[in-house]
């Protein structure tokens, strides 16, 4: 028997190899089997294919070893990576790399480490198990070399595969933040006291140390109402202090247990709130969705901010899981679901979990199985929640469809995961509800043509109004003075004098966002890329926001010698400190990613701002998505000039969304709110748009435009960027590529282009972008043609070394 098998790695192909006769009984399709590529390279790859002829032209090589006793993929899944391989034009292997958690993609380059908090039992393990846990113990991780040569012998992935299982050791992530273990220290008493006679005992005998024996007294009220002690809570019940009870361990009355905070357990407080009734709108949304849902596999819930998309999102979920299937909700961003999920788990309890990229393996692993035997029944998560073993998904929630965040930039797969589930939910006939209070365009043209179908929630819960929206012409100010104009900070100080809360908004992070020499003009850049540097303050640096990288502040010019610098322009760290410094008596905070790092502390700074410690909050994006604050009053865009700016052609979309998100946060319980932009270009079509909250209207002027340039919806874009160190050799490849394509392909082809910003990590970048009609066909012949072009430039003798990178329907 022969097998297909996609291995982890960019591979122009899957490979074929043989299994061995004595171990056709083992495999099935989706198994993860060892295999040898090159002299020595090992991989656990997935079979996709099993067949019994003989591939032509070349002897397969043996499998090694069969590492699963049950497939870990459903074939539906490589029907998915099939297509998506196909579609954004790159390798199976690319999209298995990111579909599945690193602990089922063990390789010889893999890293094994030891999981301390996991206690072995070295009865429940096999000798070779035992030396490879014994040996992780003292020196904590391994590399498969240095486990072949203890075990001395080859073939040790079943091994490594087994102590994975078993939770001993991890593959160590290098690309992942590292996961830090939750642990909570727990007191029982000791047992020896655990019968009421020896306790009684004890207390009678008691002579000194009073306060040990309130804090003892402190701890047995507390087992009694809580049934378990957790440390904190006993220290600041009793007021006692950590010395005190150090020293009832020590006596060993209490004994203290670290344990693993499961962040999969059930709670179980949680999940028996009943959904909240749909109002009356609501309701008729619901109704209107599920009844279009009968006849369109994939239906848009426009919804204005506030409306209370997520309640219905619940009600649907609800359904699907009373029929017993399964439920995927996707977000955009990691960053937005640690407050979706605690208004979800109110409803869903321990049926619901949360998926994504920055969760530690060994708990995205366990998330996986129990999505495949179908435990869990409600996945809640970023793009890659797609990835999982449905069992039998029937519902897939695309909340703020529109979001940019829905496509993978790098690396590939380049994936739109928005389109790529409507793809997958028509593969297993599943249904696919898309929301947002401002559609993309795609997305509406489609439901206008009736492809999808269409419910429009036009009300508040609240049944208040949309906020109301202030433009302040900084045309009239200063430079310094239209950052925060006066009209801007009466507002706020007004706002706050209400006890209500405020939200800024400005693109753009650190503290100026380049420094230009006013004697001659000169500007700092990046020494690797085509960037101008962002001044930050606080780090006192000029940073590379392209690279990374981090340069001292100049004071001297580089062109002329003279110490004259100027800040241009302004970021969030300036507003927080020109407001600080206009209302000294304000809390302010700023959450951008230069103060705002992994997922805990976004979801710190929510909570402490949804609990009101924080007046004002300063942020970028990540303060506008989704997130629902009752008690926002005003919002202001900081300089909206920022977000007309771009040279892209989905400026107008992007801008009027942005700004109609970042509104959407005002007023959403109760008063009105009002949102404050500050901009020059008073006159720009999209914002009349934005101050009537007039979506529809936009979209008119938006499609027009799009039909006229012939831009998406009416044509699909490919590009193709050509980077590398030489600008020379990067041109003439582009060209080179383009003269050789079929003329008919060429002429839909615009460019070569530099991009705006032509150099990164000191790489040249040329780009070509294709325009072809959406015909199917049309776009397999471009594609086939594009394919066979890419790979004749990678063996040119000239342009080999050119990297070539295909980004289909890109942002
Ligand atoms: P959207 O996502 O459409 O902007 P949300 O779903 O965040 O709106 O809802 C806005 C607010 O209204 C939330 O605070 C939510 O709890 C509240 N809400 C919405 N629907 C209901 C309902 N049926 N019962 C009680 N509260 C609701
Ligand atoms: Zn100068
Ligand atoms: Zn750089």
């Amino acid at each position: 028997m022969y097998a297909e098998i996609i291995i982890p790695l960019a591979l122009p192909k899957n490979y074929t190899w043989a299994i061995p006769f004595e171990m056709e009984e083992a495999v099935m399709i989706g198994m993860r089997v060892e295999v040898m590529l090159g002299s020595n390279k090992r991989y656990a790859g997935i079979i996709k294919k099993l067949q019994t002829e003989k591939p032509a032209g070349f002897n397969p090589k043996p499998i090694i070893s069969v590492l699963d006793e049950a497939p870990i993929v459903f074939p539906a899944q490589l029907q998915l990576w099939e297509w998506m391989a196909n579609y954004y034009m790159c390798t199976e292997g690319e999209v298995m790399q990111a579909a599945v958690p690193s602990h089922l993609k063990i390789s010889s380059e893999s890293i094994f480490v030891i999981n301390e908090d996991v206690n072995v039992d070295g009865e429940q393990l096999s000798d070779p198990e035992y030396i490879i846990s014994e040996a992780l113990q003292i020196k904590k991780q391994l590399s498969l070399l240095e486990i072949q040569k203890l075990l001395d012998k080859k073939a040790v992935y079943p091994i490594v595969n087994k102590l994975i299982q078993k939770g001993i050791c991890s593959v160590q992530e290098t690309m992942q933040d590292k996961y830090t273990i939750k642990v909570e220290n727990v007191l029982h008493l000791h047992p020896n006291y655990k019968s009421e006679a020896a306790l009684e005992k004890l207390m009678d005998d008691w002579s000194r140390a009073p306060k040990q024996l309130t804090l003892l007294l402190a701890f047995l009220h507390l087992q009694k109402t809580a049934g378990h002690v957790q440390q904190k809570a006993l220290l600041e019940k009793s007021g006692a202090a950590h010395a005190q009870l150090k020293a009832l361990i020590d006596k060993g009355i209490l004994v203290l247990e670290k344990r693993k905070i499961d962040r999969l357990a059930v709670d179980l407080n949680l999940g028996n709130a009943n959904l909240h009734e749909l109002s009356f709108h609501q309701k008729l949304a619901f109704e209107s969705i599920v009844e279009q849902m009968k006849t369109h596999a994939v239906n848009l819930l426009h919804g204005i901010t506030g409306s209370g998309k997520t309640q219905i999102y619940a009600a649907l979920i609800d359904q699907a899981i009373q029929s017993n299937q399964q439920a995927l909700y996707m977000l955009p961003e990691i960053a937005l679901t640690a407050q979706m999920i605690r208004r979800l788990k109110q409803y869903f309890g321990g049926k619901i979990a949360i998926y994504h990229s920055k969760f530690n393996p060994n708990e995205r692993v366990e998330i996986w199985n129990k999505v495949k035997s179908g435990e869990i029944k409600i996945v809640l998560g970023a793009r890659s929640a797609l990835f999982l073993p449905y069992k039998n998904l029937s519902l897939i929630i695309i909340d703020e469809e529109h979001d940019a965040s829905y496509k993978q930039q790098d690396p590939a797969p380049r994936y739109q995961a928005r389109d790529t589930a409507i793809f997958y939910a028509n593969q297993l006939g599943a249904k696919v509800v898309l929301g947002s209070a401002t559609p993309s365009i795609e997305t509406y043209y489609n439901a206008m043509q009736n492809k999808f179908g269409y419910y429009h929630l036009k009300e508040r819960f609240s049944e208040g109004a949309l906020p109301k929206m202030l433009i302040v012409d900084t045309k009239k100010q200063t430079d310094q003075a239209a950052i925060l104009t006066p009209f801007l900070l009466e507002a706020i100080q007004a706002t706050v004098a209400k006890d209500k809360q405020v939200i800024l908004f400005q693109n753009k992070r650190g503290y100026a966002p380049y420094i230009i020499c006013e004697t001659c003009g000169w500007i700092p850049h990046c020494k690797q890329c085509d960037v101008s540097l962002t001044l930050h303050k606080e780090k006192n640096i000029l940073s590379c926001h392209y690279c990374g990288a981090a340069y001292p502040v100049v004071q001297t010019c580089e062109a002329c010698g003279k110490q004259n610098f100027k800040q241009k322009k302004f970021g969030t760290e300036q507003i927080e400190e020109k407001l600080a410094k206009a209302l000294p008596h304000l809390r302010i905070a700023r959450m951008d990613l230069d103060n705002v790092k992994g997922k805990n502390e976004h979801d710190q700074l929510i909570q402490q701002f949804e609990q009101r410690q924080i007046d004002v909050l300063v942020g970028t994006q990540m303060v506008v998505k989704g997130l629902d604050f009752e008690n926002v009053d005003l919002v202001g865009i900081v300089d909206a000039d920022s977000l007309l700016n771009f040279n892209q052609y989905r400026v107008n979309e992007r801008a009027f969304q942005m700004m109609e998100q970042v509104s959407g946060r005002a007023g959403r319980k109760n008063d009105q709110g009002r949102v404050i932009v500050q901009l020059s270009q008073t006159n720009h079509p999209v914002i009349e748009f934005v101050k009537e909250h007039d979506y529809t209207a936009f979209y008119q002027f938006e499609i027009n435009n799009r039909k006229h340039f012939a831009y998406p919806p009416f044509s699909r874009l490919m590009s193709i960027l050509f980077k590398h160190k030489e600008n020379h050799i990067a041109e003439e490849a582009a060209n080179h590529f383009l003269k050789s394509l079929d003329p008919l392909i060429q002429k839909t082809v615009m460019g070569p282009a530099q991009p705006i910003i032509n150099r990164i990590r000191n790489k040249y970048i040329w780009e070509l972008c294709v325009k072809i009609s959406r015909q199917p066909q049309q776009l397999q012949i471009a594609k086939k043609q594009l394919l066979h072009f890419i790979h004749l430039i990678s063996v040119h003798p000239r342009y080999k070394s050119v990297q070539i990178i295909i980004d289909i329907d890109p942002n």
